[in-house]
């Protein structure tokens, strides 16, 4: 290292988040920096985003002095070189020499500018301070040994190599370049963009000195930031070692999914050195690349590869094969992928605690991937299930194969349920939708698989005619736990498990009334 600034020195290990604070003017910067020192002593300043940069510096030295365990970065990127800042490169290092003396223990050079510099400049700069010498790319993930052949000629602290991932396989080219080069060299590396996360979690255990994590939901400095809390809470980043078992949410959309949140919370309540990550897999080839090359032990499935998953697994258990649909993969010791469908348990566990299956009527409204589970799963049980669907055609391909009955619309008044089941999207996303009305509600208890809102409009008028009502989120909660078990081998804590996913969705719901006054405006989007 080079200086550390007026008597400041650098722990031993540097924290393996960095969180990237910016603002538009000097006091909103600091007042970000402040809020989250505490829990998050490694920090970069954007000096570049300010409107004034110059007027970060007299708060950086005071930043420092007020907290003398903090690390700081001093970043001015240039907005040729994708910062923000609008000067000249000589404007830009004099900033960067400027943080250095106010305390920052290290500023971000990026290789264009550095490539710029003379070398008298650069060894000046490097006299006074520690460099990140850093390289963005924006558009993809490609010849990342070129790249950083082109940095090495330039005597560094860390490089610093972030690129874009267009596909999973991108965090895997990602971590191998980490994983053969951070024996010799001290690099930050991470891909930028949605699917970039397993990067943004996993590089730290392929050789990443730190990440970088946003101070708050809204504050990224770069595509598919998270924020530095959920790194620390969800991912549990400090404790990733190569011993993690990696596990993966697939789908597409993924974005929306509670699975990682709710995984994740088991995993740490029940202290087992695992993480589970949203991989947004557009195909399903590029999800298997990475299954084989991370290696992922276990998948949670979801739309739209609940089907196609099915042709990669070696096995599944004789209700899946039926159901044909799979949403939970495990590897098995040998490497073999075999598949359950865990919806089947999430559906029949909470009606199991509360009623006699064998002979019981159910309808289940839809003939979807969700509809098959519960019609399979309860037929299974000796119930006796009823089938109605939109489009007729698809209910009675359903009913015949499941050995169950066709119910049109125009019966369903006249007829009654000990149980109807709602496996359709209708009601998701604004709560006032209803698949039926209120003198169609005939049974004792009603299920809906939607759980956003929790409590729906069908639900609602349930209560209204004395029937119990079971929530999508029993569901969502049981179908995880099973998927817990099946990863794990232990019992899931379903408790904490349901809590994290209820405050997880009054933080969105609250967030996003907070957002539009009434909350009123929601889309309909699939968490699952
Ligand atoms: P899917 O395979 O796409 O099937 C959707 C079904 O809903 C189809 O039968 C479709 O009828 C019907 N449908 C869609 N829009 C409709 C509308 N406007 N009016 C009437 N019927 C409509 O979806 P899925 O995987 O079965 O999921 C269904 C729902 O269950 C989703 O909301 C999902 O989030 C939820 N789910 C929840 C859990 C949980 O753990 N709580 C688990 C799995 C699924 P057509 O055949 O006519 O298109």
């Amino acid at each position: 290292m080079n200086s550390l600034g007026p008597g400041r020195i650098l722990p031993l290990r540097l924290p393996r988040v960095c969180v990237a604070i910016w603002g538009t003017d000097a006091a909103e910067m600091f007042d970000k920096a402040e809020a989250v020192v505490r829990d998050n002593p490694l920090l970069e300043f954007r000096l570049d985003y300010l409107k004034q940069p110059a007027s970060g510096i007299m708060r950086i030295r005071r930043f420092a002095e007020i907290h003398p365990e903090a690390i700081l970065i001093g970043t001015c990127r240039r907005a040729a070189n994708g910062g923000k800042f609008r000067g000249k490169l000589k404007a830009q290092i004099d900033l960067l020499m400027k943080a250095a003396d106010a305390g920052c223990q290290f500023v971000d050079l990026d290789i264009q500018s550095a490539e710029q510099l003379k070398t008298a400049d650069f060894e000046k700069l490097r006299s006074r301070v520690g460099i990140v010498l850093s390289f963005h790319d924006f558009k993809a993930t490609r010849n990342l040994d070129g790249t950083f052949r082109r940095m090495l000629a330039f005597p560094a602290d860390y490089y610093k190599l972030v690129s874009t991932a267009n596909t999973l396989a991108d965090n895997v080219e990602m971590m191998k370049f980490l994983q053969n080069q951070s024996q010799r060299h001290s690099l930050i590396g991470l891909c930028m963009g949605e699917q970039g996360i397993i990067s943004r979690v996993l590089g730290v255990r392929a050789g990443s000195v730190f990440t970088f994590g946003a101070a708050n939901p809204g504050d990224e400095t770069a595509p598919g930031q998270v924020t530095a809390r959920s790194l620390r809470d969800i991912y549990r980043i400090e404790q990733i070692d190569q011993a993690t078992r990696v596990y993966g949410v697939a789908g597409d959309p993924i974005s929306h999914s509670m699975s990682p949140l709710i995984m994740n919370t088991a995993f740490r309540r029940e202290s087992v050195n695992a993480v589970c990550i949203a991989l947004h897999a557009r195909k399903v080839d590029d999800l298997m690349t990475c299954v084989e090359d991370i290696p992922i032990h276990g998948l949670a499935v979801t739309m739209p590869y609940k089907q196609e998953i099915l042709k990669y697994l070696e096995n599944t258990d004789p209700l899946t094969a039926k159901v044909g649909a799979c949403n939970t993969v495990v590897r098995s010791q040998d490497g073999k992928l075999f598949g359950f469908n865990t919806d089947i348990a999430g559906v029949l566990r909470p009606l199991e605690q509360r009623l006699s299956l064998p002979g019981a009527k159910v309808l289940v409204l839809g003939a979807g991937g969700a509809a098959k589970a519960a019609v399979f799963g309860l037929k299974e049980r000796g119930a006796e299930v009823y089938v109605m669907n939109r489009t007729t055609a698809k209910g009675q391909k359903l009913a015949r194969r499941a050995h169950a009955r066709l119910l049109k619309r125009k019966e369903l008044k006249k007829a009654s349920f000990d149980l109807i089941i709602n496996a359709t999207p209708v009601g998701m996303g604004n709560g006032k939708q209803s698949l039926l009305a209120e003198p169609e509600i005939n049974a004792r208890y009603v299920m809906d698989m939607v759980y956003d809102p929790v409590e729906t409009r069908l639900l609602k008028l349930a209560k209204e005619r004395g029937a119990h009502t079971i929530s999508g989120l029993e569901m969502f909660t049981n179908q995880a736990a099973r998927q817990f078990e099946i990863w794990t081998g232990k019992p899931a804590p379903i408790i904490e498990m349901q809590s994290a996913v209820t405050n997880a969705l009054a933080a969105v719901a609250a967030a996003e009334t907070a957002r539009n006054g009434t909350g009123k405006t929601r889309k309909k989007k699939s968490r699952k």
